[in-house]
């Protein structure tokens, strides 16, 4: 079988560093073995991905030799196929529509702690989603449909995990876990979204069903998105889609030791490139 590899990034920002590793190793591994490289742009967020980002993307891609297949899948064109796994889903009585606001998520957690009881976090620093009934009640859900309140949907995770007919597990590949078997733990996620107030999807589901769809079979991204397994391999079961391999690579720290992000102009590829940076200058800093 054909090893499949892709580079997922979302353009909500100018790709640094961390991206180029990303892409290189994800096309250094996809030639070692013999597989194919299929570049994904992750561009749910439309208001933030702007076609200018898009453009800057692609350039910045070619830039440092990222070869990959034609025709690069965008997550924005395939909203229906996303809607199809949602109603499934749904239909399995996981989903449920989740009416809380941030403020109030926010001022239950700080009522919550001040009477000293920590509430507890996911492992991206959020709080978990209290749901709905606890803090509204029956009577105020209901008003807030009625007067057609905007919502995000969320998977029952609780219900969702009593789904499981044994252990969630998945191999990982990556430099510090070489052919390990990590336990899944989505329960450390709560109640996740799957689609957003504003978006019809999220992260989450697009990815999972991406990759299933492209035939990926090697996942190799950032460490930072390692946990995040936990919630892509049980949506994997619940639908009924196969299994990759995931290989989560370290990050490229800034000089602060904090991990890069796209706010961060100064490590951004075209600022380096305009500097006078070279694609070698940019593999030797990464290592790669
Ligand atoms: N689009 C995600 C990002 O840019 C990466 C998705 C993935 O590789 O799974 O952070």
């Amino acid at each position: 079988m054909t090893a499949v590899f892709r580079f997922a990034p979302s353009p909500n920002g100018y790709l640094h560093l961390g991206h180029a590793l990303s892409a290189l190793l994800n096309q250094k591994l996809a030639q070692a073995a013999g597989g194919r490289m299929l570049l994904r742009i992750e561009d749910i967020d439309t208001a933030r991905c702007t076609p200018a980002l898009k453009a800057a993307m692609l350039e910045d891609l070619r830039w440092i030799g990222f070869a990959h297949e034609e025709l690069p899948r965008r997550q924005s064109e395939h909203f229906g196929e996303y809607a199809a796994a949602l109603a499934r889903l749904q239909s399995m009585g996981l989903v449920y529509e989740a009416y809380l606001t941030r403020s109030e998520i926010r001022g239950f957690v700080a009522e919550t702690e001040a009477q000293g009881k920590p509430w507890p976090q996911d492992p991206d620093g959020a709080p978990l989603y209290p749901g709905d009934a606890a803090l509204l009640g029956a009577g105020e859900i209901e008003r807030r449909r009625a007067s057609g309140a905007p919502f995000a949907l969320r998977l029952d995770m609780r219900k969702a995990v009593s789904l499981l007919k044994g252990p969630l597990c998945w191999q990982e590949e990556g430099a510090e876990g070489q052919g390990r078997t990590v336990t899944a733990d989505p329960l450390a996620w709560g109640d996740v979204i799957l689609a957003r107030k504003d978006t019809p999807t999220s992260y989450h589901l697009s990815v999972t069903l991406d990759d299933a769809l492209q035939g990926v079979t090697h996942v190799v991204r950032g460490q930072d998105l390692f946990l995040a397994t936990s919630v892509h391999r049980l949506l994997q079961v619940l639908l009924g889609l196969p299994e990759p391999r995931y290989h989560h690579h370290r990050l490229i720290l800034g000089a602060d030791g904090r991990k890069l992000s796209k706010s961060e102009g100064h490590t951004a590829l075209r600022e380096l490139r305009a500097a006078g940076w070279t694609v070698e200058d940019v593999r030797r800093r990464i290592g790669i």
